[in-house]
């Protein structure tokens, strides 16, 4: 541990279990750490490791130059920023916002903060809690490149990567909106799998390593089809739109034979259809976001 780090102070609010791991990471790196949590009750681990409890959000922003806060969302974090006692404590240090929340959302606290000399970095966690600490973590950061320079060193002491990605205070919220969007979808796939699997006498066990090696396909896609995306051009020499349709027909008969909602398939279903429909079926199924960025 650097000297630097040992003398920094850190304030964690909220104590759900993404910030009692922000909170433990702060602790095992060796910083002095306040936290604070609506409920109280949530920092008892955290107390018995060594950090030190604040009796109100304001007293915990007033013990640090740095606060981090983990809330499940925006409405949440203007609950506990928004109130004259904080931002009054708040005036001239700074607030990383690790809460999940939309781009414009992230833009409007953050002129909340200009307005009452509060500076602003916005940012978003991308692996789950285990992650906190090791290297595995994935953080991506927003605001002043300054500002994220200057706490780097105590932001670096949670493990893991941390990417600065411009000045622009919606972009964390931005990227994490879009990677939540591959997240949430495939994660809705595979529990509409799980039940048509099920329904045909297949257990989740059973299917698993073969689910894995589908989840393996996808990397190397989002690699290779990265710059062809951005120049518009969906080959589908591999599959094209008219072989995949077939494909996604008999997942949805086979669903709906087992009276089983077939929606998320539908829907992607009926985006490659609209796209064939266009005039695109000997395109791959990336067409499909062309199609849907158009105005
Ligand atoms: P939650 O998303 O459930 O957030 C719980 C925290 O939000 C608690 O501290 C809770 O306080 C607080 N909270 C909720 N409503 C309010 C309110 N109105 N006023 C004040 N505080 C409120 O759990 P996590 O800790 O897991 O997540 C925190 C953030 O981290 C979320 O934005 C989540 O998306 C993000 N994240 C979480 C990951 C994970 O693996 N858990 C992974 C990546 C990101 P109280 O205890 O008083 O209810």
């Amino acid at each position: 541990m650097s000297m630097h780090l040992e003398q920094s102070a850190v304030t964690v609010l909220g104590l759900g279990p993404m910030g009692r791991a922000l909170a433990g990471a702060f602790l095992e790196a060796g910083l002095r750490t306040t936290v604070w949590n609506r409920t109280p009750g949530r920092d008892r681990d955290l107390l018995a490791r060594g950090a030190s409890s604040a009796r109100s959000a304001e007293e915990a922003v007033a013990a640090s130059p740095l606060t981090v806060i983990c809330v499940v969302n925006y409405d949440a974090a203007d609950a506990v920023l928004r109130r004259d006692a904080v931002a009054g404590a708040l005036k001239g240090r700074t607030v990383v916002n690790l809460s999940a929340d939309t781009p414009e959302r992230a833009r409007g606290l953050a002129d909340w903060a200009a307005g009452h000399g509060i500076r602003y970095l916005d940012g978003a966690i991308m692996t789950p809690t285990p992650t906190i600490g090791t290297p595995s973590a994935v953080f991506l950061h927003a605001g002043p490149e300054d500002l994220y320079e200057e706490h780097r060193p105590v932001l670096e002491a949670l493990g893991g990567t941390h990417t600065h990605l411009g000045e622009e205070i919606g972009r964390a919220a931005a990227y994490d909106i879009a990677l939540l969007d591959i997240f949430w979808t495939a994660m809705a796939g595979y529990a509409h799998a799980l039940a048509m699997a099920r329904a045909e006498g297949i257990t989740a066990r059973e299917l698993a390593p073969f689910a894995q090696g589908i989840g393996e396909i996808l990397p190397p896609i989002f690699e290779q089809s990265a710059e062809e995306t951005d120049r518009g051009s969906f080959p589908g020499d591999g599959n094209p739109l008219t072989s995949a349709v077939s494909s996604m027909a008999h997942i949805v008969h086979t669903s709906e034979a087992h009276g089983i909602d077939a929606g998320v398939m539908r829907a992607a279903e009926g985006m490659a259809r609209r796209a064939i429909g266009r005039g695109h079926g000997a395109d791959g199924f990336l067409r499909v976001a062309e199609l849907l960025g158009r105005r």
